[in-house]
């Protein structure tokens, strides 16, 4: 019956050829999008189509058009962004929820996993046992919500319902400047302003100084400021540096304040038996945020947020009774799985429809277990402590800030160059062009620096090795250049 529809095409013999054109690319062949902009451009553009074009067609122009012009992040020689390529169950596990679960919610298998996952996430990453989470679309949004709920509790304390009143009074979140960007966002969105974020000293390798935090806190309790969250880093985006995590909860515990986390790309570090030590007052924090779809491998948009007491969320975000919910679940005598919502997440948080996320962190944990995971995460921080290792060893290398977890960062040096910083960017526009190895860049104090992150489950130890020998042959070629 529903074959009679174009849209609604038997999905096996759809899938056929365009997993083969998938697993093309995959073998990343392809010339980069932008050498054929204009032939891509014209050929999947124009006005709006008055006819359809058909499935099959659609598939080939796909196939010839889109596909073969994505982007080099899935690339093994791409350590360029913290996010990455999608592991093949992830990607099957997204597309069932987007065939059978097209939302999070009911008595269904989908909602069930989403709970279940991330359990296990907590798990595994040694989260205290009472922490409760809720997915959403990325680290962005994971931020904004845990922060959403330290500024929930910090007024709670004052007697105040801020989500219902409004804010009342100035706020402060407290964290260093190597905090992720998407922290004064959601101080910007949340009504606290961007100006609300103080930036507490650090020390050589980027991380807060816990006696400067004291300082600051003492120096604003005389003041009328609400103190809602310290946010301490597991893992910052440029170097991947970890916070004192205990001596920070030492001092959230002593003056009463939230302590949030963001682990989007750390918190699996906590899986390498090496620098585990690191993570220690994990368990003490209100929240904490993850990003699977960084280290862990999940198609892009998954992002969860941990706090203590999922009912602070539930404060804070609930949209509140809506007549066209009225009815909608029974939430006893359930027979169906459309009679409960199951657990609302969609009151746990700033997004009503959502995908089922659960089913992919489950089937990435699934398929290979936590060992599986561990060995990921251990072989990426090896391949950067080997970037640092090879540095170490070439007289044109410096290695400007030591890994942690698996961003290393160096920079090529001579000393006929007189602008270093120039030099690197040099270097690293050519290797873009090359488009072998692509790391990103990141300033370290001043200086430019290459910074490979490795989080590709396809990225091997050889990449790593290429990646450094790609830098020293570029720079020499420049460096013969100008001479
Ligand atoms: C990537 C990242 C974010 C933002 O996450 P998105 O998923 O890109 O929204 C936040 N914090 C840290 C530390 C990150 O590395």
């Amino acid at each position: 019956m529903y074959q009679e529809l174009a849209e609604c095409g038997n999905l096996s013999e759809l899938l056929k050829n365009f997993a083969t054109e998938l697993d093309q690319y995959l073998r990343f062949e392809h010339p980069d999008a932008v050498s054929s902009i204009d032939s891509w451009k014209s050929a999947l553009g124009g006005n709006v189509p008055a006819q359809g074009i058909g499935s099959e067609q659609l598939i080939a122009e796909m196939g010839q058009y889109l596909i073969p012009n994505g982007s080099q992040i899935p690339k093994p020689g791409c350590t360029s962004f913290i996010t990455t390529g999608a592991s093949s169950m992830g990607v099957l596990a997204s597309l069932s929820g987007a065939v059978v679960a097209p939302q999070r919610v009911g008595m269904t298998a989908y909602n069930y996993l989403e709970e279940l996952s991330l359990e296990w996430m907590a798990e595994m990453f040694a989260l205290s046992p009472a922490m409760k989470g809720v997915y959403s679309s990325g680290g962005s949004i994971a931020n904004l919500v845990a922060i959403g709920a330290a500024r929930q509790w910090a007024f709670e304390k004052l007697g105040i319902n801020v989500a219902e009143e409004g804010m009342t009074m100035s706020c402060r979140l407290y964290t260093s400047s190597a905090c992720h960007r998407t922290i004064h966002r959601a101080a910007a969105v949340l009504g606290m302003g961007r100006s609300a974020v103080v930036s507490i000293a650090t020390d050589s390798h980027g991380r807060i100084c816990p006696q400067a935090l004291r300082c600051q806190l003492q120096e604003d309790m005389t003041k009328d400021i609400v103190a809602v969250a310290i946010v301490a880093n597991a893992g910052t985006t440029n170097t991947g540096a970890i916070d004192p995590l205990n001596a920070i909860a030492d001092i959230a515990a002593e003056f009463d304040i939230w302590m949030h986390v963001d682990g989007a790309y750390g918190l699996p570090g906590i899986l390498d038996p090496r620098i585990r030590d690191l993570y220690q007052g994990i368990e003490r924090v209100d929240s904490v945020i993850i990003d699977p779809h960084k280290w862990l491998g999940a198609p892009v948009g998954i992002g969860a947020t941990y706090v203590r007491d999922r009912n602070i969320l539930y404060r804070a975000f609930s949209q509140g009774a809506a007549d066209y919910l009225e009815g909608a679940c029974t939430d006893h005598n359930i027979q169906n799985s459309m009679d409960s919502m199951g657990i609302p997440y969609h009151d746990f948080g700033v997004e009503l429809s959502a995908p089922s996320r659960g089913a992919v962190v489950w089937a990435l944990i699934r398929e290979i277990g936590k060992t599986g995971i561990q060995k990921r995460i251990c072989r990426h921080n090896d391949m950067a402590r080997l970037v640092a290792d090879l540095a170490h060893q070439h007289p044109n290398l410096e290695v400007v800030q030591e890994p942690t977890l698996s961003i290393c960062c160096f920079r090529f040096v001579d000393q006929s160059v007189e602008n270093l910083n120039e030099f690197n960017r040099q270097i690293h526009r050519q290797l873009t062009k090359n488009a072998r190895n692509i790391p990103s860049t990141t300033l370290i104090n001043g200086q430019l620096v290459i910074r490979p992150c490795f989080v590709g489950a396809r990225t091997t130890e050889q990449h790593a090795r290429d990646l450094v020998n790609e830098v020293i042959e570029t720079g020499n070629l420049l460096l013969s250049n100008a001479s």
